[in-house]
């Protein structure tokens, strides 16, 4: 009773006019049938879904690591990977009091970091 209730809830998914991805990979046999039966709700979901939810997860990250490092937002610095300069930058002194400073850089766009005294 189980099992056949999992199959009618694949087999609605599969009929999804919202989820055009899916069936189109189990027509083309990009997703075989055994694996359908392993797939959970969550694969399930339609791509547009699942960009949306990684597209939150990217901003979670983003605010996590704002979050962590602090800092100050500028362009003066331009990221060596991808080019943009939307940068935070720290500044720190990491030894004595009369060497110069250490500045930590992240960008925004991309996760890089990378220092500079
Ligand atoms: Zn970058």
């Amino acid at each position: 009773m189980k099992y056949r209730n999992r199959v009618r809830s694949r087999i609605s998914n599969l009929k999804d006019p919202r989820n055009p991805g899916l069936r189109r990979n189990v027509l083309s046999g990009a997703i075989s049938a055994g694996l359908i039966a392993k797939m959970t709700a969550e694969e399930m979901a339609s791509d547009e879904l699942k960009e949306l939810r990684n597209a939150m997860t990217q901003e979670a990250i983003r605010e996590h690591q704002m979050a962590k490092t602090g800092g100050t937002t500028t362009d003066l610095f331009q990221c060596s990977k991808c080019k943009k300069k939307n940068c935070t930058y720290n500044q720190v002194q990491t030894r004595s009091a009369d060497e110069p400073m250490t500045t930590f850089v992240l960008c925004n766009e991309c996760g890089n970091r990378w220092k500079f005294c």
